[in-house]
């Protein structure tokens, strides 16, 4: 996550007017439109940037809420919906940490977890790395094996009852510095503590003046006991802090990965060791990453070579959900149905899951593919 600059509001979803451009002709009859919302709705998807807190939606933020009866965030829907609409900064870090104080026990930690892939279920959504963040937890009293009990049990259920697969990255908040770093590589890597789900090692947070070489140590003991490193780099800043990530914290993805496209050089050595960006583009409008949608440079990425996957990262903190970015990807790259797909097995393939799980969700999105564009076929053929 990153903090959004002062004056970020929340960003407007994809609206009507974008709908009408990727609606076929007119002539086809209402009900057989191969309609890209329908299609992204329905697509199986893999995410691979989104954080635990942040996926926090009003609804799971109510059901907290009504537990802590002392906490001022408000239980009620409608009134929770104006909370989430955030005016400034200052808004948005109170909102952020109201949502905090609201996981105080074990027992919240597996509620939040559960709920969140119950919305990824929603979205199709199958398999999901979400960053969780344990040394908030920690500090704040929760005990460190129950914290692990609660997301594995959450992470257990999700798959049997909803089809959803979780792992996780365990990422440190990088404005909490090298204690944060000690803790998080600590839980990462101890035998007994270190759940069976997780698969990545993260650092989050702001990048400004939190230099990414420092948390090399801590990098290297996640890599040694077999973890993949995914930090955040070149979301705010320029693209040496990608370099930095790529070569002190051997970094195999990007979180963001934004200034890449400043730097010809490095866009082509991503784009030759297939290191994908985690883009996600509605986060980077929300804080000013970006100015505006339509100057993004996830077309330069692509038209680079570099395998770009579509994320979320603090969906309804941002107002968007996974399907929403999927839609703003494919307005600004042109994308039909097809390469709308294609995009969605980028993050299959970039993604930590055994070949065995990642072949299983590309044929599953081939199917959909295949079926949906058949049936619109079909239904243009039909007198
Ligand atoms: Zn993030």
């Amino acid at each position: 996550m990153l903090r959004p600059k002062p004056g970020a509001v929340r960003a407007a979803p994809y609206d009507e007017r974008d709908r009408a451009s990727h609606r076929p002709s007119a002539s086809l009859r209402e009900d057989t439109l191969t309609d890209l919302h329908a299609f992204v709705a329905g697509l199986p998807k893999a995410e691979l940037h989104v954080h635990h807190i942040g996926s926090a939606s009003p609804r799971i933020v109510a059901e907290l809420a009504a537990r802590h009866p002392d906490s001022k965030v408000p239980t009620d829907p409608e009134a929770l919906a104006d909370y989430f609409t955030f005016t400034d900064f200052g808004h948005f870090i109170e909102v952020y940490l109201s949502v905090v104080d609201l996981v105080r026990t074990a027992d919240d930690v597996r509620l939040l977890t559960f709920e969140v892939a119950r919305d990824m279920a929603r979205q199709n959504i199958r398999y999901a790395e979400l960053t969780v963040t344990p040394y908030s937890s920690v500090r704040r009293g929760i005990d460190e094996s129950a914290f692990m009990s609660a997301i594995e049990d959450a992470r257990k259920a999700a798959e049997a009852e909803l089809g959803v697969v979780l792992r996780w990255c365990f990422d440190i908040p990088g404005e909490a510095g090298l204690e944060a770093a000690e803790v998080t590589a600590r839980l990462a890597v101890t035998e007994g503590l270190r759940p069976e789900g997780l698969v990545s090692f993260g650092l989050g947070g702001p990048e400004i003046g939190v230099e990414r070489p420092q948390f090399k140590p801590y990098f290297d003991r996640a890599i040694a006991a077999g973890l993949h490193s995914v930090p955040h780099a070149g979301e705010t800043t320029g693209p040496q802090t990608i370099w930095d990530a790529l070569t002190s914290l051997r970094a195999e993805r990007v979180g963001h990965g934004t200034s890449a496209t400043q730097d010809p050089e490095l866009l082509a050595y991503l784009a030759e060791h297939r290191i994908a960006l985690e883009v996600c583009p509605t986060s980077n409008l929300a804080t000013r990453a970006v100015a505006d949608l339509e100057r993004h440079p996830i077309r330069e990425m692509v038209a680079a070579g570099v395998l770009v996957t579509v994320n979320s990262d603090d969906p309804p903190m941002f107002g968007t959900d996974l399907n929403n970015e999927y839609l703003v990807a494919a307005r600004l790259l042109g994308l039909d149905e097809r390469g709308v797909a294609e995009l969605a097995k980028n993050a299959v393939g970039a993604s930590f899951l055994d070949d065995a799980g990642k072949a299983r969700i590309a044929a599953e999105i081939d199917a959909y593919t295949d079926s949906s564009l058949g049936a619109a076929a079909a239904a243009r053929l039909a007198p």
